[in-house]
């Protein structure tokens, strides 16, 4: 990690890429457990896909825990089938929807007396949720500030100068989390606008000539 990095150069990236994106109001779903249920189906996978899985499910009246436990899970893969890896996410939707269920409700209103450590730890043990699907839901779903990392992160700070290519997930999160405030606000668009940048413009081709960045991008310096 960049040790000069400070929290200044963080936020100056931030607000550059809030005036080109303008607010991202991330992430793009009705209801919490619309949150958690889609933090599934993006994994390894773009969010135009996911879409249309989440359309699919809404359309059978299934965007809620008990219904989709109630599934057979070849029923439940069939109707996810366009995010992909469809019968592990089945499986995987079905054990996360098990722990939300038993342990916040239906609208996960029991979880506001956990703690945030505890909650990630028990995310973490369930089937299925790996580090940034237990932070998108701490985040997004739960109000909780933590920093999500995905590939998008790890690619652009990387091009940025701010981390090296194959730094750790703990180590990115880090990046940030020792740097700004917990802030659920900031640390929800922040992330947005990351996404926003990595999926048009910071690609594995990066079109730098349209990029919001490229007057501070070291890659271009
Ligand atoms: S200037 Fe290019 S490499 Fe740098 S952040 Fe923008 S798209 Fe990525």
């Amino acid at each position: 990690m960049k040790k000069s990095l400070d929290r200044e150069q963080l936020l100056a990236v931030y607000s550059i890429l809030l005036e080109h994106f303008g607010h991202r109001s991330w992430w793009p779903a009705k209801t919490r457990i619309e949150i958690c249920i889609g933090a599934i189906l993006t994994q390894n996978t773009s969010w135009k896909n996911v879409t249309q899985a989440i359309a699919n499910l809404e359309k059978a009246g299934l965007l809620n825990a008990k219904a989709i436990l109630a599934l057979e899970d070849a029923d439940l893969a069939d109707l996810i089938r366009p995010s992909g890896y469809y019968n592990l996410k089945a499986k995987r939707l079905k054990s996360l929807m098990r722990f939300l269920d038993e342990n916040g409700g239906p609208t996960l209103r029991r979880f506001e007396k956990w703690g945030t450590d505890n909650l990630r730890k028990r995310l973490l043990e369930t089937y299925g949720v790996g580090a940034e699907t237990a932070d998108s839901i701490l985040l997004y779903a739960l109000n909780r500030p933590v920093f999500v990392i995905d590939a998008y992160t790890k690619r652009i700070t990387a091009r940025l100068g701010w981390s090296h290519k194959d730094a750790s997930y703990d180590e990115l999160q880090e990046l940030f989390s020792r740097r700004l405030e917990p802030s659920v606000d900031l640390y929800n668009d922040f992330h947005a606008q990351f996404v926003a940048l990595g999926a048009d413009v910071c690609k594995p081709k990066p079109r730098c000539d349209f990029c919001p960045l490229k007057g501070i991008c070291p890659k271009l310096l």
